[in-house]
């Protein structure tokens, strides 16, 4: 093989007990767990926002972040469940650049995939225990998902992992609440084939495991616009495109918990983070104007941070991304309230 074996890497059994979730720590990930699986099996009618940077590029400002939505939460507990975004590792369209604090701990020096597992860790626990949030990652590589998986409250695959059969049984495999993206072809039936998958129960190797998933009856959909055949994005969050989504899960009423997020940055706001205010507003006037869309929209996704926009790997700006461009912090704060507002 091509390959320089550098280092082994403790198993998650291993990190995990040298980085134990305390009982405070596992309390709140039980409690949070089942609130948000009343969201999504609609015993509780709030919405769920999946807000957060791209990427966790550095502990500080994340951590930073996530302690602004807590007086936020607060305000809007009746009506809004936040779970911020923590996502450590970056899927890249052609495989070059940043590949998130897993890979490096600290985006200016290079790889290390060991400080970067505890790095992740710890980060995940941090949040919980310092914020009282359970987060969202995304799982970009199975294997390696196992050693967040105690702490995480909210997982998504994305729309370049999304037809893959190891994310999709993996998946089948998560007890919390899973969110298969679309493809960036932006092809329904991929998307709907990865949640029936999920749901199932199947038998298949995992981390040199003959395993047995037991079904995830939480797996729904998340539309992220797509890119068309000549590289332009395209929106998926308009009216038509989720009674499209309401019309694919009636031909699957085997698929429990019908459910869908509407990511709003991605090709949905065409890389425009500005754009996602608007977009949210546009959804829930759809939400107020047809029952099967109320029904089936459970929330959204958004990308934010502490300033606007976005910067190169070593641009220096704290809490600016390096990855997709967020919308800053104030514009955040407004719309969280202005989304309260109308619900
Ligand atoms: C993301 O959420 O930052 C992301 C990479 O999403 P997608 O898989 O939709 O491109
Ligand atoms: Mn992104």
């Amino acid at each position: 093989m091509n390959v320089e074996f550098e280092k082994k890497l403790a198993i998650p059994m291993e990190v995990k007990e040298m980085y134990p979730a305390s009982m405070e720590i596992t309390g709140k990930v039980q409690e949070r767990d089942a609130a948000l699986k009343k969201i999504f099996s609609g015993e509780d009618d709030r919405i769920v926002l999946i807000i957060g940077p791209c990427s966790a590029d550095r502990e500080d400002s994340v951590l930073d972040y996530i302690s602004r939505l807590i007086p936020v939460q607060e305000k809007v507990k009746d009506k809004i469940f936040i779970i911020p975004r923590i996502y450590t590792n970056k899927p890249r369209t052609t495989g070059g650049g940043y590949k998130g604090m897993l890979h490096q701990p600290d985006p200016n020096e290079k790889p290390d995939l060991f400080k970067g597992i505890i790095a992740i860790r710890e980060l995940h626990m941090k949040a919980v225990k310092e914020t009282g949030f359970t987060c969202a990652d995304e799982m970009l590589y199975p294997e390696s998902y196992k050693y967040i998986d105690d702490i995480l409250g909210y997982v998504a695959v994305g729309a370049r992992s999304v037809e893959d059969q190891q994310h999709r049984l993996t998946a089948s495999g998560i007890e919390v609440p899973v969110g298969m993206k679309n493809p960036t072809s932006g092809d329904y039936s991929v998307m709907m084939n990865a949640i029936k998958a999920a749901q199932g129960d199947h038998h298949f190797i995992y981390r040199g495991w003959a395993a047995h998933s037991l079904g995830n009856p939480y797996a729904h959909a998340i539309l992220r616009g797509y890119t068309g055949p000549d590289g332009k994005s395209f929106p998926n969050y308009h009216y038509e495109d989720i009674v499209k989504l309401c019309d694919a899960y009636d031909a699957h009423p085997d698929l429990l918990n019908p459910a869908v997020i509407v990511d709003t940055n991605h090709a949905n706001s065409g890389k425009n983070p500005f754009e996602q205010p608007r977009i949210i507003n546009e959804v829930l006037t759809n939400c107020r104007y047809n029952d099967r869309i109320r029904k089936i929209v459970k929330g959204f996704m958004v990308e934010s941070y502490i300033e606007d926009g976005n910067q190169s790997i070593g641009g220096g700006c704290y809490g600016k991304s390096i990855t997709d461009a967020c919308l800053g912090w104030e514009k955040t704060e407004r719309m969280i309230y202005e989304i309260a507002d109308r619900l």
